[in-house]
């Protein structure tokens, strides 16, 4: 079901592994932007009714209004399945606990007497927070997005949601329901490119954003990074990827169960295995076999499990197991060997990390108090997943006395005169000329 990458035997040179040799899916993002670029520009000109337009063209249905119906949402809170809001309840209140320790404190730093630099931080004004709705609805995402945001002191909170048919084009009740517990009412029955260019550009029911975050499709990636710039975004956050680095030790039934939980997801998750044991690899094979014939979404498991973004690579240690884990730089990675937690330690570039046999990323996905929106394609080489920091800025705040500036009054000037960019130096100068006080 999965192919198999041998390594075992191959050069591991000093500066890591070639990236290429490594799975990865067909997700071209730059192809997409092509499709994306009339969506945004036609909701830049024609506002909602253009948002609505391509609503009814790809979700199959046109909401009587983009801009839910406060009712709608406290309607979806009281038909909620009392166990799912239970659940709902505990996620939040573990992504509480930990989102709120990651507020910032400001840091004034006394440079010289007289001369300080503050790190003032200041949350973003306005967030669009976009919840995915195409193959699986995910209000565990409005959770995710909503936490770090309301923890970070976001004051302006709207929430977009692809319009469902079922539910007669309100978004999923789940979702509405997801936002009434978090005490969301700015919500918005919108998906993919256009709901991000309602962000962006603002319509005539949405006021624009600052910053756009939260997964999807690769036409909700490939708006983010259009309208980058008009908007701030968060890492993208494509279609889900696991790697898992196991030893012998690994239960195979374990191993097995988590790559199906995230191809699950979408035919372009990726499931990677990376593996010191070949005997370990087959016992998972003949676990994949037994196990997807079972699931319920066994076609998209199948397909993403099959799909060139999956395998498992074959190595000779667990050295070169964490060359090869750092060089796909994977959005969740689970650490299933012997020593699991000192193994993890090692890891340089994740989204997230699951450490042994009872951290599955399911766990990550919904209740373990961390964020579930977490760089894809290797951006985790570079870029953290959603947290309270993604909504804040850090505000230089400079403040010199009289004393303090002449002290350093020379090397500005002489900095200046180095650039020819003699103004500069003149605009210290002057506030010391003719004697000034
Ligand atoms: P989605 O809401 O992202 O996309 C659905 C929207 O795509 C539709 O509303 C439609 O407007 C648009 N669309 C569909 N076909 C189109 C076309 N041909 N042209 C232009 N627009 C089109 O939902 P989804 O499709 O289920 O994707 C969700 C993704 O989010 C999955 O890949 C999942 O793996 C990923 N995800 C990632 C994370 C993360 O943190 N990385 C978390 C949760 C989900």
């Amino acid at each position: 079901m999965i192919s198999r990458i041998d390594l075992r035997g191959a050069a591991f040179p000093e500066g890591g592994i070639d990236r290429d040799l490594l799975p990865r899916a067909d997700f071209d993002v730059e192809a997409a932007l092509e499709a994306v670029r009339p969506i945004c520009d036609d909701v830049r000109h024609r506002g909602s009714a253009a948002v609505l337009d391509f609503g009814e063209r790809f979700d199959g249905v046109r909401p009587a209004s983009l801009r839910v119906p406060e009712q709608a949402i406290g309607d979806a809170l009281a038909g909620l399945d009392p166990a799912v809001r239970a659940a709902l309840e505990e996620s939040i209140r573990r992504a509480r606990i930990v989102h709120h320790e990651q507020r910032r404190t400001d840091v004034t730093t006394q440079v010289v007497p007289g001369g300080t630099v503050t790190e003032r931080w200041v949350p973003v004004e306005r967030v669009g927070l976009y919840v995915p709705g195409g193959l699986a609805v995910y209000p565990s995402s409005v959770v995710m997005n909503v936490v770090p945001a309301q923890e970070a002191g976001v004051e302006g909170i709207a929430v977009a949601s692809p319009a469902q048919k079922e539910s007669g084009g309100l978004p999923h009740p789940t979702i509405l329901a997801a936002c009434a517990l978090l005490g969301v009412t700015e919500v918005y029955a919108a998906g993919g490119a256009q709901a991000v260019a309602m962000f962006a550009y603002g319509t005539e029911d949405c006021r624009p954003v600052n910053l756009v975050t939260g997964p999807g499709n690769i036409y909700v990636a490939a708006a983010k990074r259009l309208l980058k710039g008009r908007i701030g975004i968060d890492a993208e956050a494509g279609p889900t990827e696991i790697a898992i680095l196991a030893d012998e030790s690994a239960e195979p039934a374990f191993v097995a169960a988590d790559l199906i939980s995230q191809a699950e997801h979408d035919p372009l998750a990726a499931a990677v295995l990376v593996s010191t044991s070949a005997e370990l690899a087959d016992a998972v094979d003949k676990e994949l076999d037994a196990q997807v014939a079972a699931a319920k979404h066994r076609e998209r498991i199948t397909a993403a499990l099959t799909g060139r973004q999956s395998a498992t690579v074959l190595v000779d240690t667990l050295e070169q197991g964490l060359a090869v884990v750092d060089a796909y730089a994977a959005e969740h990675l689970e650490i299933q060997t012997r020593d699991a937690a000192a193994v993890a330690a090692r890891v340089r570039n994740a989204g997230a990390v699951f450490v042994g046999p009872h951290a599955p990323v399911s766990l990550g996905d919904y209740c373990a108090g961390s964020n579930h929106v977490l760089p894809t394609g290797g951006c985790a080489c570079h870029s953290s997943g959603l947290s309270v920091q993604s909504f804040l800025r850090g505000i230089h705040v400079v403040d010199y006395s009289r004393a303090a500036l002449a002290e350093v009054a020379g090397h500005v000037v002489t900095l200046a005169t180095a650039e020819d960019l003699p103004a500069h130096g003149e605009a210290v100068s002057v506030r010391f000329a003719g004697g000034r006080a």
